[in-house]
């Protein structure tokens, strides 16, 4: 898969190694469905301006990572902040309020409305968001503008996915919780989105927490890596080191 974000990758983290700041911080957190113990005492960090790319096989516990810390799974025992506040177990609101934004996996648009209406109803769940927003989401995404006024439906799995991000930015987060976009799509608009994600995290400072299970792809774009297994933390290192570790990649990423 090609690299397209790596080099701008490189280029960035050197300039933010020094001020590194904690957006979102995730301690000891545990949660279970019934008797499966899906994340054990699982902690990692995602600072600002940086993607921070969660890795695991299937099962690993990614998607429930992403879901206890947005809320939509009880968490059993740990601590979720935001900026330094609590929001374990907050309202849902409260956390887009904070900024933070859940891409869900599965690209969930409403397939009759058209793009435009996708982004407008979404934005009912998100506070205020001005017509400078929605503009702001267009440049962004000109793929997106192009097909504004077509239902959704009519949408490529990578233009839903487009359109699915986008949607999460109307709010102006802080931190994209972003879980596998790259399921089920051409490595070429793999490349595409996660150019996009590069982007808005070198330009505008986003803090991206990427769910993957397609680790190689994600470790070109991301800054630092956390593999996970069996709802466990194996590693967290940066994301060009993991990569450079075959033992590594061979016994929990795949590749
Ligand atoms: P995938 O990439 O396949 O989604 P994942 O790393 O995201 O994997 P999770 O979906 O978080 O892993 O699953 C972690 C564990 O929790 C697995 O053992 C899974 O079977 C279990 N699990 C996940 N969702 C549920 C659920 N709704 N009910 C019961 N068990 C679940």
């Amino acid at each position: 898969m090609a690299d397209v974000a790596g080099a701008t990758r490189a280029a960035g983290a050197a300039g933010r190694a020094a001020t590194a700041v904690p957006v979102l911080e995730v301690s000891d957190l545990s949660a279970s469905y019934g008797p499966v113990r899906a994340l054990d005492g699982v902690s990692l960090t995602a600072e600002a301006g940086r993607v921070t790319a969660v890795l695991g096989a299937n099962g690993a516990g990614k998607t429930t990572l992403l879901r206890t810390i947005s809320g939509l799974v009880r968490s059993t025992g740990g601590r979720v902040t935001l900026d330094g506040t609590d929001i374990t177990r907050a309202p849902v609101e409260a956390m887009v309020q904070k900024g933070m934004a859940h891409v869900p996996e599965g690209r969930g648009v409403i397939a009759e409305l058209t793009v435009d209406e996708n982004l407008r109803v979404g934005s009912l769940f998100r506070g205020r968001v001005g017509t400078e927003e929605f503009d702001r989401v267009y440049d962004l995404f000109p793929r997106i503008a192009e097909r504004r006024d077509n239902p959704a439906h009519t949408l490529s799995g990578g233009e839903r996915q487009m359109l699915v991000i986008g949607r999460a930015l109307l709010a102006r987060p802080k931190i994209l919780l972003l879980d596998e976009p790259s399921l089920g799509l051409a490595p070429r608009i793999v490349a595409q989105i996660f150019g996009l994600v590069r982007r808005l995290v070198d330009e505008e400072g986003l803090s991206v927490l990427l769910v993957e299970q397609n680790a190689r792809s994600a470790l070109s774009v991301a800054d630092v890596g956390v593999v996970l297994n069996l709802g466990r933390v194996v590693v967290t290192d940066e994301a060009a080191r993991l990569a450079a570790d075959e033992d590594l990649r061979h016994a929990y990423l795949g590749f």
